[in-house]
């Protein structure tokens, strides 16, 4: 398997460059619930959960869903007032952020693969990364302690551009960034509706990495569009884009 005529690889960010899964996703949490017990006292950690899981998947909400990302201050203030009966203070509010920043930074690590995946495609291909994300600063920041960020032009965040993948607004504001047609672009991501179906539906090829399991579980459904190629790991990839 060869997928030919590509001049761009882009990339999802979780699970695809990094690993965001399971227990990243429940060190964000956790670190939230803490800051939480520390500004208001105890709350009931079941209902903390079934907030952070429909916040998650809101975006992809909805028939037809609007994928419309969330505005973060806006469900932080929200799940103040679920849990206590009360809006934060400006100053609260702020702590809360800073704490989901620090934490999104804090547990993402470097995957021994990604860099020297990375600087092989750079001398052939573009590099970017698209990524769903509701906190833009975190993914850059993210980046920059990674090694990851040198590589990829341009960035593109779900938080900046207010749609989330697979709406076709992400993937077009991308594909004007590149100046490229669809066809030579690549689409590399571990989603199957975000990543598969959002650059397919676009036009773009699609490459999806099945290493890590997203913490959204998103369905296939009849009429979806099969990717170019399937790989277990991202140090695959070379591989299927020639020498
Ligand atoms: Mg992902």
């Amino acid at each position: 398997m060869r997928i030919d005529g590509i001049k761009a690889v882009v990339f999802d960010y979780g699970n695809t460059l990094i690993e965001f899964s399971a227990r990243q996703a429940h060190a964000c949490d956790a670190r939230l619930a803490a800051t939480l017990t520390s500004l208001y006292g105890p709350h009931d950690p079941a209902a903390l959960r079934r907030i952070r899981s429909a916040d998650r998947s809101a975006p992809y909400a909805g028939d037809p869903p609007e994928y419309r990302e969330n505005d973060l201050p806006a469900i932080t203030r929200a799940a103040v007032a679920a849990l206590y009966g009360r809006a934060p203070t400006g100053g609260e509010l702020q702590t809360l952020l800073r704490a989901r920043f620090d934490a999104f930074v804090e547990v993402v690590a470097a995957d021994p693969d990604t860099v020297p995946v990375l600087e092989r495609l750079a001398s052939r291909f573009r590099l970017a990364l698209l990524s769903n994300y509701p906190d833009a600063p975190a993914i850059r920041e993210s980046l920059r302690r990674t090694g990851l960020a040198p590589f990829l032009d341009p960035v593109l965040i779900s938080a900046d551009l207010g749609r989330v993948k697979p709406h076709p607004l992400p993937f077009r504001l991308m594909r004007e960034a590149l100046a490229l047609p669809p066809e030579q672009i690549l689409y590399v991501g571990d989603n199957w509706l975000a990543d598969v179906q959002g650059a397919r539906r676009a036009g773009w090829r699609s490459v999806w990495v099945t290493r890590w399991v997203p913490p959204e579980e998103m369905p296939r459904t009849a009429g979806d569009l099969p990717p170019d190629a399937v790989i277990p790991a991202l140090r695959d990839l070379p591989a299927l884009l020639g020498p």
